[in-house]
């Protein structure tokens, strides 16, 4: 075997086991920092706040959107209608997207609404019962309707009229 065809052979060993050995360095790296920053972990997903479907983020969102969302969170950490604090939690635009794409951003048209089972805030409250329909006076409603449950709320005549007019 002549010497450049034993540098290459060695050379191709060489990308071979670094090709095996550098994704498991980064997996186990990520694991520890996971391990020992559980709050990071959870504040390093902040496009899985606020996004109906993450697919929706790549048309016609704004890539500071994770984060807008992400500082609403931090000055309204719970469910504005019950107090819900957890991972079932959404930051609700009250004048859709859709319909006025130039208040994505802004603060004043942001709401922390829960998807809590037995509650679901977001979509009775922030849509009244139907995520493509949308209810501007969702900051009224949620005092209104304070941590009352799905079935009371979908009980409520006040709240069945809003429902059948909703836009
Ligand atoms: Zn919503
Ligand atoms: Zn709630």
């Amino acid at each position: 075997m002549d010497t450049p065809l034993l540098i290459i052979c060695l050379a191709l060993v060489v990308v071979i086991l670094a090709s095996f050995s550098l994704p498991l360095l980064f997996r186990r790296r990520r694991h520890h920092s996971r391990g020992r920053l559980p709050e990071g972990h959870v504040m390093r997903k902040p496009s899985a706040y606020g996004v109906h479907s993450p697919k929706k983020i790549a048309i016609g969102r704004s890539p500071e959107w994770p984060r807008v969302a992400m500082e609403h969170r931090l000055r309204e950490p719970a469910c504005v209608a019950c107090g819900y604090k957890g991972k079932h939690l959404q930051v609700h635009h009250i004048k859709p997207f859709h319909l006025h794409p130039q208040l994505e951003l802004d603060p004043h048209n942001l709401i922390t609404l829960c998807e809590a089972r037995g509650r679901e805030h977001h979509l009775l409250l922030g849509h009244l019962d139907a995520w493509n329909s949308y209810n501007e006076h969702v900051r009224e409603d949620v005092k209104r309707f304070y941590k009352k449950s799905a079935t009371q709320i979908r009980a409520d005549l006040h709240w069945q009229k809003k429902m059948q007019l909703r836009p």
